[in-house]
């Protein structure tokens, strides 16, 4: 019996060798953002995914959660930018054997996309030590820890969330609840748009042909001044906007970017005394005007020479930009794609600092070649980026919808 044992043993870790080769199990934990129904004003709900190790449940050295004296069902919620496909979360339960002890009970919870659903499965309760919890894989951008108190109040001081990024990394794996929209989001694409995959001239094509980064040229069609600390000013904004959509892709089904900077090289605009800075960090670009607005030099631009060569281009293919930032003054809502994004100069100006640039954004998204939503709405979705009007940041949605698109183009790139 113990030899067949062996045997069996040994044809079983063959047979699943090859299924778990590249599995990557991580605590995701830390990359969430941890909120609580209540926390003590000494203690701090941060402790909860700081990555500390506790010592002992009655830890004085490090951050605790508690929510003395707040009593009965008390929780700490980890929310993540994108969904994760956890199978097993650890708990390290803080009790100071005082006003915060052991709960009575416990339970996961997973945000379905409308409402928590408990996660079914067995929950220890001990002291100074992680309590785990395994459970069929659960996919969700919200786990909740809900505490039952009993002779005391409650707290935390660490939780793990393990998930497989294996599938994050090298398949497509959307959320079950936006496989259906997301089909329809592609089909309605290519219905709309017989060249949808033929097109060469997307922002991912911008990006991979320069080896992980994009050129923009500001096209300033305004009657006003431009500092130099303006300008700096707007091309952080800009790249801080463009990163908000190349870090949906980071680290996702073969993208080969973690990061991909943005720089602006050049500046259009009707007269050279607005541009008021000395310094040569960027071509200046006067008088050529296209379209009734300023222009950067059609030889340096992607959208008259995609062959990457710029042979006219005065400062050779480093000085190439591949889209423009047309900023108009006077104008409402914005315009964007392959050739660049366009909005009002106020209103980016007036915006500068926002966490958010939402119609930048936006318009940025159609030059990753994503459609608007002015007539349809994809079943179960109400609010997204893309749907103007509906949202002011990129949803969850919005991010599937993103690496949709490069799942359908990135085998002529070679990925
Ligand atoms: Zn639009």
């Amino acid at each position: 019996m113990r030899r067949l044992l062996a045997v069996f043993a040994l044809v079983a870790g063959f047979l699943l060798a090859p299924a778990h080769a590249d599995a990557a199990v991580v605590d995701v934990a830390p990359s969430a953002t941890a909120s609580a129904s209540y926390t003590s004003p000494w203690e701090s709900v941060a402790a909860v995914n700081d990555g500390i190790e506790p010592a002992r449940s009655d830890d004085r050295q490090n951050r605790r959660w508690g929510t003395w004296p707040e009593a009965g069902e008390q929780w700490a919620l980890l929310t993540w930018p994108s969904a994760q496909t956890i199978s097993s979360v650890q708990v390290y339960f803080f009790d100071d054997g005082g006003g915060v002890r052991l709960p009575a009970s416990w339970k996961l919870e997973s945000w379905n996309g409308s409402a928590y659903v408990d996660i079914p499965a067995t929950y220890p309760i001990a002291a100074d030590t992680y309590n785990t919890v395994t459970f069929p894989a659960v996919t969700t951008t919200r786990l909740r820890v809900v505490l039952q108190s009993g002779q005391a109040s409650v707290g935390l001081l660490e939780i793990k969330a393990l998930a497989d990024i294996t599938g994050q990394q090298s398949t497509w794996s959307p959320p079950a609840d936006l496989v259906a929209p997301l089909d329809e989001v592609r089909r309605h694409a290519e219905s709309a748009n017989p060249d949808l995959y033929g097109y060469r001239n997307y922002a991912w094509d911008q990006i991979i042909a320069n080896g992980g980064s994009v050129n923009y040229c500001v096209r300033w069609d305004s009657g006003a001044p431009v500092t130099a600390e303006l300008r700096d000013k707007i091309e952080a904004a800009l790249a801080r906007s463009f990163k908000k959509w190349t870090d949906v892709m980071a680290g996702h089904n073969g993208w080969p970017y973690a990061d991909v900077p943005v720089k602006v090289v050049g500046w259009a605009a009707r007269d050279h005394s607005l541009l008021q800075w000395s310094d040569d960090s960027v071509d200046v670009y006067v008088g050529d005007l296209s379209e009734n607005a300023p222009q950067c030099a059609e030889p340096c631009g992607r959208l008259f020479d995609q062959s990457g060569a710029y042979p006219n281009c005065p400062g050779g293919p480093s000085h190439h930009y591949d889209m423009s930032l047309w900023l108009t003054e006077g104008m409402s809502g914005g315009m964007g794609g392959a050739w660049g994004q366009r909005v009002g100069s106020e209103y980016l100006v007036d915006n500068l600092g926002s966490d958010d640039i939402h119609i930048l954004l936006h318009e940025i998204g159609h030059s990753f070649g994503l459609d608007d939503f002015y007539d349809w709405t994809p079943a179960g979705q109400c609010c997204f980026l893309m749907k103007a009007g509906s949202a002011t940041s990129i949803t969850e949605f919005d991010a599937w919808m993103l690496r949709d698109v490069w799942r359908h183009l990135k085998s002529r790139y070679g990925y």
